[in-house]
């Protein structure tokens, strides 16, 4: 699969690059004809439809068939003071790669809580809240259907990743900071008003740690890739010679991976910070397999990638904290990387179309 990115800044598009499958650049718009030419089928004889990924500097578009990206758009994008620009600007990145007199599907991955009817109620990196981002891109004429990006990733999950054949799944994305999404018989988890499935703002600790919501003791305060961060700074002060080491006495530049590294390397300060973010993790998912009973649990993202041991770590204080040990939900990683909002936002469009049935054969 191919990707290609532009980096720039300024109030809308800077830069961009469109790539298709086999490798070569073209020009907007003329996607049915490369299509075409390639060998590969257009419009008409088989499904297509098109995810956009909207993150906080950039936003992705591709093309999908149903298995795999066969035309894909990266451009650079900050949005400006005018809520409208981000309107446009996923506009203009999904015209990029449908094809020419077509009317797609279009998934839109927003990173905010989103309402089940498209509105995104809060997304604090677009200076967005109470925005009825669907029906705005639909008044342009878009067959838009707008997903927060924590559930579209569940989504990718259980179309063709981790959660693929599971009926129900939770997917824990733990980077930044710590976003989930749950899908139960091939339905996304809105709610009554798309806070479903907001694990990382779920109270564990009350009066713990501040977390950017202004609550003390969410999880996204105690296991988030900022909080262990901010926990092996402590340790730093405390003189951990290791931790020091890693980040060459300054503890400024520390961040969660080289805490991770420093467990590794036989720090027990490091290694402690590592065992309470997974136990409260774990004891986060214990919490919702009480509610939801899901048949897996997946986790993604930069920190829960850091290492097995980690996962680990979360399955057994989840287990600890479960009101039923037997049968409980494997803990396993993530299959799709980055791909997953923008995969999951295709997916949605979909199957909230109809153009999409069920799972990839
Ligand atoms: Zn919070």
């Amino acid at each position: 699969m191919l990707d290609c990115c532009a980096h720039g800044d300024g109030v809308a598009q800077k830069a961009s690059h469109d790539v298709y499958r086999d490798g070569s650049q073209g020009p907007s718009g003329d996607s049915v004809t490369n299509l075409r030419a390639a060998g590969r089928p257009g419009v008409g004889s088989v499904a297509l439809m098109v995810g956009v990924d909207v993150g906080g500097s950039h936003i992705a578009a591709g093309l999908f068939d149903g298995r795999e990206f066969i035309r894909r758009h990266h451009v650079a994008f900050a949005p400006g003071s005018v809520r409208e620009d981000v309107v446009e600007a996923v506009a203009e990145a999904s015209s990029r790669v449908t094809p020419r007199q077509s009317r797609l599907p279009v998934g839109v991955g927003m990173p905010g809580v989103t309402s089940a009817d498209g509105v995104v109620l809060l997304a604090p990196n677009l200076s967005l809240w109470d925005f009825p981002m669907q029906a705005r891109l639909r008044d342009l004429g878009l067959s838009a259907h707008v997903i927060n990006d924590a559930n579209a990733a569940a989504l990718a999950e259980w179309h063709s990743g981790a959660g693929r054949g599971a009926r129900s799944l939770i997917c824990v994305t733990v980077g930044t900071g710590v976003g989930a999404g749950i899908v139960l018989d091939g339905q996304v988890l809105f709610g009554a008003c798309g806070r479903g499935g907001e694990i990382g703002h779920m109270l564990v600790m009350p009066g713990g740690p501040e977390c950017g919501c202004g609550t003390h003791g969410c999880l996204e305060a105690l296991a988030s890739g900022q909080a262990i961060a901010r926990m092996g700074r402590q340790a730093c002060s405390g003189g951990d010679p290791v931790l020091l080491r890693l980040c060459s006495d300054d503890p400024r530049t520390l961040d969660a991976k080289m805490v991770f590294e420093a467990a590794r390397a036989g720090s027990r300060a490091a290694s402690q910070i590592v065992e309470q973010a997974a136990m409260w993790l774990g004891i986060a998912l214990a919490n919702v397999v009480s509610v939801v009973d899901p048949e897996v649990i997946i986790v993604g993202g930069g920190v829960a990638l850091s290492g097995e041991e980690f996962l680990d770590a979360v399955s057994r204080s989840m287990e600890a904290s479960a009101l039923c040990r037997i049968r409980m939900p494997a803990v396993v990683r993530a299959h799709h990387g980055t791909d997953a909002g923008l995969l999951g936002a295709a997916v949605f469009a979909g199957l909230s179309s109809g153009v999409l049935r069920g799972k990839e054969d």
